[in-house]
């Protein structure tokens, strides 16, 4: 099974979790740019942050035979401290880095005025680049949030198959399957989606324009969801072409808009950078 998960922070993961995505068929992966789980305190903290998403963690990935690529954004939460703001003029200097393959995560937390000035600046952004969105759908009155990020982007000019809506689950999954828009779901060990749900929502919804992630992070989350779900799949008696197309060609699809996938040659872990200690992030 070959597996490109279109949403994982990293950046928050150890070295172990790469080993055994890898061993899970892992070959590919996106990290969006998100928020620490505290306040940052100033702009020169999303420059490091960012920098990092472009530079050591995909070449901490390449280690580990898989392909990392990012998304840049500044995230709906952080949207509402004004000492985030100036980010927005950082962001279309790193729109323009290889590796980068959409705008991200932008959308709704709590559905402020501030929230939506960002939210469409950042849409414009991503018209004005030429790359395709994740759009994150909030926690809280996630059916609400949901429909508001729709009319965002319906305003914002952007085709809806250039545009991801994340987070979903039953509730939401019909108006974004009717937008035309992408739909991404986030399989987590014990909250939100899980497995199964995903499973019926396949069968009921099909294969087309559906993204499946793990969405792992710095909280309880499981690197594997994304295999779980493929073997879930296959259990329930999808075909491996079926698996390959939402684990695999899905996202090739959506995140292959921006033109930037790097997937050609297939990486072989350990032996990428033998010899230079410096470049296997031996510490110094
Ligand atoms: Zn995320």
């Amino acid at each position: 099974m070959r597996i490109f998960d279109p949403h994982i922070h990293m950046t928050s993961r150890t070295t172990d979790d790469y080993e055994r995505m890898y061993e899970a068929g892992v070959r590919a992966l996106v990290e969006p740019a998100f928020w620490l789980g505290q306040p940052r305190t100033s702009v020169g903290s999303f420059v490091d942050y960012f920098d990092g998403l472009v530079g050591w963690e995909p070449f901490r990935a390449a280690q580990f035979g898989i392909r990392h690529h990012c998304t840049m954004a500044l995230n709906p939460k952080e949207a509402n401290d004004p000492r985030c703001r100036p980010v927005l003029e950082l962001l279309p200097r790193y729109l323009e880095k290889d590796g980068v393959v959409a705008v991200g995560e932008v959308g709704y937390d709590s559905m402020t005025p501030e929230e939506d000035e960002v939210f469409a600046q950042q849409l414009a952004l991503a018209l004005e680049h030429d790359l395709p969105v994740l759009v994150h759908t909030p926690h809280r009155d996630k059916a609400e949030g949901t429909r508001r990020s729709l009319d965002v982007v319906r305003e914002s000019g952007l085709p809806p198959e250039r545009v991801v809506l994340d987070h979903l689950n039953e509730v939401t999954v019909k108006m974004v399957a009717e937008s035309g828009c992408w739909m991404g779901f986030s399989i987590y060990p014990d909250t939100k989606m899980d497995e199964d749900r995903m499973v019926a929502i396949l069968r009921e919804y099909g294969t087309e324009r559906m993204l499946v992630n793990s969405a792992a992070d710095w909280g309880r989350s499981d690197p594997l969801k994304t295999r779980r779900t493929g073997d879930a799949m296959l259990a329930a008696g999808f075909t491996e072409d079926d698996v390959d197309r939402v684990l695999w060609r899905n996202p090739v699809e959506f995140y292959g808009q921006s033109g930037r996938l790097t997937l050609d040659a297939p990486l072989d872990p350990g032996t990428l950078f033998e010899g230079n200690s410096v470049l296997r992030g031996t510490p110094a």
